[in-house]
């Protein structure tokens, strides 16, 4: 396996703020890798290492294979794609896709024809002769993808490029983009804070705090088994439990995690207090104090809900509760 993007101890510090913190990485070639985590914790910074807009203050970054320092921006094969998507207002859609290509000095018919085809891969043939003003949110997102597309990078860096789109759209987007990077093959590198979206998109996850990624792997170890407390309420909030409470249970003094959807009404189990009940659609959110903890359960459809007030039995699967012995 090819490595696309490596990062040793890769840090970036401005004064005392450690915006990337000893960071170790290793993108494979052609894979959809997603960057998750709350504002602040080092995404974009990330990007921006890969990018050449930034340099690390320790560590070493390799893109394919290369030691990147001191390679500029332009010269590293890999693209950005902003969220606020940066189009020129008084280019139309083809000039703007081309225009890192008429820097270059490539002649017009031959960019021309080259950004037609880019508009192409994002469903948009046919936009190239309007401005930027008469576009759709979701349209000038795809011109935004078709200029970093244009001149073939082999990675491409997504830094929570849809944003900015309402949800009905930003799904679809979602899928467009999916099915995008499997014809393409190329690398791409999505930054996002939303865990749904990364979830369902990426190969693999890197769940980014304070500047540290705190927990690698693909999105269905993510998910069922978070290694920190703070990933487990991170990503799809899970109820973490206190050690003292998962001792009682398993005989393992760690914090454990507990997927709301895993616990359910039952004859037999603990006794629980009903302190909230929101109805959200196709579930129910059920807050339950169990003694002094505190925990979430969400019910599917049924016809007796119980009331906030309500003393109630609860259970899940033994196999449910994860302990999170590494933390
Ligand atoms: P994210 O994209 O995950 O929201 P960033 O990578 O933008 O996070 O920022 C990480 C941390 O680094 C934040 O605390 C941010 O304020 C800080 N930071 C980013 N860029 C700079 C800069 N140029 N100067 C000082 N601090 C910065
Ligand atoms: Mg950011």
């Amino acid at each position: 396996m090819t490595s696309a993007i490596r990062f040793s101890g890769v840090s970036r510090h401005y004064g005392d703020v450690r915006a990337v913190d000893n960071v170790d990485l290793d993108i494979a070639e052609g894979e959809f890798f997603a960057m998750l985590g709350p504002s602040g914790s080092g995404k974009t910074t990330s990007l921006r290492l890969i990018a050449g807009f930034e340099r690390p203050t320790a560590g070493e970054i390799r893109i394919f294979g290369q030691v990147a320092q001191g390679i500029p921006p332009y010269r590293r094969n890999v693209n950005t794609v902003f969220q606020d998507y940066a189009l020129f207002p008084h280019l139309n859609v083809r000039d703007n896709v081309a225009y890192g290509l008429m820097v270059a000095g490539q002649p017009k018919a031959q960019r021309h024809g080259a950004a037609d085809g880019a508009l192409e891969m994002v469903a948009l043939t046919g936009y190239g002769d309007r401005k930027p003003s008469e576009l759709s949110g979701g349209q000038r997102q795809r011109v935004a993808l078709a200029r970093a597309l244009v001149n073939e990078p082999k990675a491409l860096l997504l830094d929570e490029p849809l944003g900015a789109l309402d949800l009905k759209l930003r799904e679809q987007m979602q899928e467009e983009l999916k099915s995008l990077q499997r014809s393409l093959g190329i690398t791409f590198i999505f930054v996002t804070h939303d865990q749904g979206e990364a979830l369902s998109m990426a190969d693999r996850v890197a769940v980014f705090n304070e500047g540290r990624i705190v927990q690698i792997g693909a999105p269905e170890t993510i998910y069922f088994r978070p290694e920190t407390p703070f990933v487990a309420d991170f990503v799809g909030s899970s109820n973490v439990l206190p050690p003292e409470f998962v001792a009682q249970l398993t005989g393992r003094k760690a914090h454990g995690a507990l997927r709301p959807e895993a616990v359910h009404l039952s004859e037999q189990g603990h006794s629980a207090t009903v302190r909230s009940v929101s109805f959200l659609g196709a579930a129910t959110r059920i807050g339950i104090r169990i003694g002094d903890v505190p925990m979430t359960m969400l019910l599917p459809k049924s016809d007796t809900f119980p009331k906030v007030g309500d003393t109630v039995t609860v259970n899940w699967a033994a196999e449910d509760l994860h302990v999170m012995d590494r933390a």
